[in-house]
């Protein structure tokens, strides 16, 4: 494990592989294919590559830290990819057509909080892929989001 600054506790630690979106997402999108191809317009990267467990980064966060993360990516994984779908979903209509859906039983501050973490993970993220995210420049004064 390599050791290095902690972006969330800024502590000497050994860095553990954090993803910045929960490998369940890609392994919803990759089941019963090839592994994904990870598609950027970033120059640099002239070849395609394969993401199948999705995109990481070892550098930005120890193990306690990668912890905190857990509860908020259960619920966004599990919300997102089983809840929000079918009859949970109320058509809100506006004259003849649908302008959203309502959704019963959603924790919407915790599911808030998933995008925020996914988006502080990219934020801080110095690998080549997370640049495809954000840029770690404009956004390296964000509060911690847990
Ligand atoms: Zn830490």
């Amino acid at each position: 494990m390599p050791e290095g600054i902690c972006r969330y506790c800024s502590q000497l630690k050994p860095l553990v592989k954090a993803h910045i979106i929960p490998e369940a997402f890609f392994r919803a999108i990759g089941k019963g294919g090839e592994a994904l191809l990870l598609i950027t317009d970033v120059a640099s990267s002239p070849h395609p590559k394969r993401a199948p467990i999705g995109v990481y980064d070892n550098q930005i966060l120890c193990d306690p830290c990668e912890r905190r993360f857990d509860k908020v990516d259960a619920y966004g994984t599990k919300t997102l990819l089983h809840t929000l779908r079918g009859a949970a979903l109320v058509p809100l209509r506006r004259g003849f057509g649908v302008v959203g859906f309502r959704a019963a039983g959603i924790d919407q501050q915790l599911l808030k909080r998933f995008f925020v973490a996914a988006l502080w993970r990219a934020s801080v993220s110095t690998g080549r892929s997370s640049s495809e995210y954000a840029s770690a420049q404009s956004t390296k004064n964000l509060p911690r989001p847990l």
